[in-house]
């Protein structure tokens, strides 16, 4: 990272959104940074093997966002590790306010991604990757003609655990209460799965397993009792929370804190637009998150053309290396 903090483009987090925006935006010649505050990739640094993102069969989801990484930072991309506790328009230009100290950007490109809510149990954070997994459609071909649970009893539990029957032998829907949170529609489906079990009134507290999950611990909330049940991974869906808080009151977000945006990934602050997982209706695939980062990076520079017609082109030399995290 050079001294100079002033920037055509600030990008906010390192997933698949922000790193195709950073593709498109150094490539595009405009002076890019790009900010992560934990390790680059997000999610997908979590995931063992991609396989549907489209020309790569089969890939480490750390090495892909490597390669994203690399292929930003060859056209000039600067990286920084560092949090952002908030954005501010000052003049023409934002603030982004950092645990670092403040960057000066024309356009912010806003893609921190959403954290999966955790069970918090003993198990869990170990055997991510390992069987732990909080994405069927990405994991759930690994196992094929297994049994698998599914945590949760909302619309991505039913969703997901209806998925994961195309490859499982039997899927236990594990769910804290008797009754479903999710819909109708997704209910009749579930039930009417017949690899689909339901266990009801049931809370998971432990996932166990060392190089890989072989099984969880469950407690009956209504008896207290007690039980162990064998399985190969654990799918955990019970809810996620968008990493918005520090844009509350800036833009217009859904009921679950999800920014809304036009089809060129604006809001409605002049130069900030958010892209991936944090905006509402994210079909929250690599595939799809990387669509969004080159929409907005694409969106950012007509932004930019038509604001500061005057702003020169950056040298596209690569930025000096940055170590990963
Ligand atoms: P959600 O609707 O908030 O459901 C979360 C589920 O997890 C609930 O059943 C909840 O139990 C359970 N849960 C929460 N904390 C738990 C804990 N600590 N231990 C055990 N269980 C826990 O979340 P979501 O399913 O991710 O859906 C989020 C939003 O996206 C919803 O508005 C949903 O409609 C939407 N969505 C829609 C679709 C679709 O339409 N195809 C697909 C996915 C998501 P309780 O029921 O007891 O609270």
């Amino acid at each position: 990272m050079t001294d100079d903090r002033q920037f055509d483009v600030v990008i906010i987090g390192g997933g698949p959104a922000g790193l195709a925006a950073g593709v498109y935006a150094a490539r595009g010649r405009r002076k890019t940074a790009l900010l992560e505050k934990g390790v680059i990739g997000g999610q997908i640094a979590l995931t063992e093997l991609v396989e549907n993102y489209p020309g790569i069969k089969s890939i480490n989801g750390f090495d892909l966002a490597q390669e994203m990484l690399g292929q930003a930072e060859s056209y000039g991309m600067e990286t920084a590790y560092v949090e952002v506790s908030g954005i501010e328009q000052a003049g023409d230009l934002w603030t982004v306010h950092t645990s670092d100290g403040d960057y000066t950007t024309k356009a912010i490109i806003m893609t921190a991604g959403a954290d999966y809510d955790k069970l918090g149990i003993p198990g869990e954070e170990k055997l991510t990757g390992k069987g732990v997994s909080y994405c069927a459609t990405c994991d759930a071909a690994f196992f094929k003609d297994m049994e698998t649970i599914v945590v949760g009893g909302g619309d991505a539990a039913l969703e997901e655990a209806i998925f994961t029957t195309r490859y499982a032998t039997k899927v236990t829907l594990v769910h804290r209460r008797d009754e479903l949170r999710g819909s109708a529609i997704l209910q009749e489906r579930a039930f009417a799965n017949d690899k689909i079990d339901f266990k009801w009134n049931t809370i998971v507290t432990e996932v166990l397993g060392d190089e890989q999950v072989t099984g969880v611990k469950l407690k009956d909330v209504k008896t207290g009792e007690e039980s162990e049940m064998a399985t190969s991974a654990v799918f955990i869906f019970i809810g996620q929370h968008p990493n918005t808080d520090f844009m509350a009151d800036l833009v217009p977000m859904d009921k679950g804190r999800h920014v809304i945006v036009d089809e060129w990934m604006k809001t409605p602050q002049p130069g900030l637009f958010v892209a991936g997982d944090v905006r509402q209706n994210s079909a929250r695939q690599v595939a799809s998150s990387v669509g969004d980062g080159v929409t907005a990076a694409i969106g950012a520079e007509h932004y930019i053309a038509d604001k500061f017609p005057e702003s020169e082109l950056h040298s596209a030399e690569p930025a000096e290396a940055t170590a990963t995290a």
